[in-house]
């Protein structure tokens, strides 16, 4: 176990999951013992169910942060020069992103089949560690319904007359009803993540690809065109491409299988075409009144504060006379990325700030897009 990956663990979203994990089993386990100790087949079957649960959800859940999602090479590139053209260039790893890898911002990788970036294990879940995160997702959501079963059962022997246990202190029964609302919180959120999870690998699509796959029908929508998912082969294929019993990955995770009529890069094009077609959208805006870069902005009127873009990523801060390309629009709010000067990848500035801040520049009359000279090589 190298230092690096020691790092990653000291972070505060494995702490506070392994806390949690910690309050739910000591809690359920001296509630188990004190209302249904393990005597006949039904009640060993409850409590070692909950034991081998527990210690599979902390298994996999170390597994998912020290395996990790796989990193591709740095200044990786495919073997056919002729292949260049078909990917996307990452300036920070100094590469080609090969099919399905994208750029982790706080992994600072390009990350292989990378789903999403998940601050409880405080690592991407990508290619390698997907199997292994997708069975703590498991173990957790069953875990910790056994968790409210016995825990909710004690509560309620120890209401009702039954009881067949001591009074517990004031000071344990807060943390058994905190551990209740914990695993409660656990069922419903791991188990709705869990959902989509699954439904992504039924699908063999990252949550990445599914906007992409998303935003190619919206592409084609009212043509005859049909844009297919490269690599969902089969629904049993797509399945054991990530749930099995060893949990480990086949294949690199840069070549993949794929659908007939299709090609390694069938999915990368059609990525090059969407980022053209966005780019070509685009709008030049200079500021004409500063952001603070505040989730909370109280000094730009109501509106603006009362209707957040509901999504995690950054606010930037501008100042006036800064110049912003903007990307996507909402009533009160832009997303658009500061021009930089000095043109370093490593300091691009992207996020949203209140349209009040802005003002479009118009350039001799023509729209403002950086790349109008390529209009017309994806007209279609
Ligand atoms: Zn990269
Ligand atoms: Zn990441």
């Amino acid at each position: 176990m190298s230092m690096i990956s020691f790092r990653k663990i000291f972070h505060w979203g494995p702490l506070a999951a392994l806390a949690f994990m910690k309050v739910v089993t000591i809690t359920t386990v001296h509630c188990i013992r004190q209302w249904w100790p393990p005597e006949d087949l039904l009640s060993y079957l409850n409590f070692y169910g909950f034991i081998y649960l527990s210690g599979s959800s902390l298994y996999y859940f170390i597994t998912a942060i020290y395996e990790g999602p796989g990193f591709l090479p740095l200044k990786w590139h495919p073997k056919n020069k002729e292949d260049y053209q078909y990917l996307q260039f990452c300036k920070i790893c100094e590469g080609y992103k090969a099919p399905r890898s994208h750029h982790c911002r706080k992994c600072n990788r390009c990350v292989l089949k990378m789903d999403h970036h998940c601050p409880w294990i405080n690592n991407c879940v990508g290619h390698y560690n997907h199997g292994y995160f997708t069975a703590f997702l498991t173990c957790a959501v069953c875990g910790c319904c056994l968790s409210t079963f016995n825990l909710i059962a004690w509560l309620l022997s120890l209401i009702s007359s039954q009881r067949n246990f001591p009074l517990p202190s004031s000071y344990v029964l807060i943390i058994i009803i905190f551990a209740i609302g914990l695993a409660i919180g656990v069922v419903f959120a791991v188990g709705l993540l869990l959902y989509h999870q699954l439904a992504g690998i039924l699908r063999n699509a990252t949550g990445i690809e599914d906007w992409i796959l998303e935003k190619a029908k919206h592409r084609r929508h009212g043509t005859d065109d049909v844009f297919i998912n490269p690599y969902s082969i089969n629904k049993l294929f797509n399945i054991k491409q990530v749930l099995k019993w060893h949990c480990a990955a086949d294949g690199d995770g840069i070549t993949w299988p794929i659908n007939d009529g299709c090609h390694q890069y069938t999915l990368t094009i059609e990525q090059i075409l969407q980022k053209e077609e966005k780019r070509r959208r685009s709008r030049k805006y200079t500021v004409i009144s500063p952001s603070s870069g505040s989730w909370l902005p109280v000094t730009h009127g109501w509106r603006v504060f009362c209707h957040p873009p509901l999504t995690t990523e950054p606010r930037i801060k501008l100042d006036i006379d800064d110049l912003v390309i903007v990307t996507r629009w909402r009533r009160h709010w832009m997303f658009g990325e500061k021009q930089n000067i000095n043109d370093n990848p490593k300091t691009r500035i992207r996020g949203w700030f209140p349209t009040s801040c802005v003002i479009e520049v118009i350039e001799n009359g023509m729209d403002s897009s950086e790349n109008s000279k390529d209009e017309n090589s994806f007209n279609n």
